[in-house]
């Protein structure tokens, strides 16, 4: 006997409580990110991809959280690219915010042409070490949130209470990830697409391998300077909270990978 799921609710406390029924194991409260056409359309309406340019890194700039809405065919592409031209007077002023629409069109394109690299290294890693050299499996401090870095343990707390973080703040959990704590990328892209309301294969993996240097030229890595910049206003960047990430580029680099010495 086949059952059809119900797809009409009176509000949003209704579906809520339906899909809990459905999914007993699925613990934590929802999101608060609205889903649906009117939603996509409202955020749409309120994007301003000329600022996007200049402020995208910064954890309080023009980002457009898009990401789900796209992801889940609500919006497409093409219908972003189009309402962000009306919105100016040269595209030239939204170059930028056409890139990076180019970007999630390019993974899927390197996915689908490559589909084994969703979860195969695409190349050896260029840290020093080996693959076998990272952990299989996620650290129980990173997947909770306890890792003792404060603004990690920040952004990990957003990605599961909301589904959703800036894409700066993924890079730096990533990094995090694989380099200062050397787990395997994969470990870490199936622990952001459990979360990500966005999560995406080609785009959350190739972006895991791009930090990993499986599919770059070198490992990403960051340090708490890097941080204070873009997200100072947003989460807790004291020294004293953040001691591994608190060091100059140099010094972790020789601490992150001393098979290198200082050739990255
Ligand atoms: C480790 C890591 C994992 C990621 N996982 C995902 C994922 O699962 N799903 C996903 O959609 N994106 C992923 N990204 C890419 C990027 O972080 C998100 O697309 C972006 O942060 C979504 O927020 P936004 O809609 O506010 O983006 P905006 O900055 O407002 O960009 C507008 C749209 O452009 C596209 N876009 C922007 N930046 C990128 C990018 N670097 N790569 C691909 N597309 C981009 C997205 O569709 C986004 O909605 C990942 C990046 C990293 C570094």
């Amino acid at each position: 006997m086949t059952s059809t799921l119900q797809t009409c609710f009176d509000d949003r406390d209704s579906l809520i409580a339906y899909v809990k029924k459905l999914a007993p194991w699925a613990d934590g409260a929802a999101s608060q990110i609205q889903g649906g056409r009117l939603k996509a359309e409202m955020r749409l309406a309120a994007i301003n991809p000329i600022k996007y340019g200049g402020s995208r890194n910064f954890g309080d700039g023009h980002v457009t959280r898009l990401s789900p809405y796209i992801h889940h065919g609500v919006l497409s592409l093409n219908e972003v690219r189009n309402h962000a031209l009306s919105q100016c007077s040269q595209p030239v002023q939204i170059t930028k915010f056409i890139q990076e629409l180019a970007w999630r069109d390019f993974w899927q394109l390197v996915l689908r042409a490559h589909p084994h690299w969703a979860w195969a290294d695409v190349e050896p890693y260029k840290t020093g070490f080996s693959a076998q050299d990272y952990a299989d499996a996620l650290p129980a401090d990173i997947a909770e949130g306890k890792t003792g870095v404060a603004c990690l343990d920040a952004f990990i707390n957003e990605l599961i209470e909301t589904g959703y973080i800036h894409n700066h703040a993924r890079m730096y959990l990533a990094s995090y990830v694989v380099h200062y704590r050397r787990v395997k990328w994969q470990a870490g892209a199936r622990w952001f697409l459990q979360h990500l309301l966005d999560g995406d294969i080609a785009s959350n993996n190739l972006s895991w391998q791009w930090v990993a240097s499986t599919f770059s030229n070198k490992p990403y890595i960051f340090n708490l300077e890097n941080v204070e910049r873009y997200f100072g206003k947003l989460v807790d960047t004291s020294p004293a909270l953040n001691q591994p990430l608190h060091a100059t580029y140099e010094t972790l680099q020789l601490g992150l990978f001393p098979n290198l010495g200082m050739t990255l």
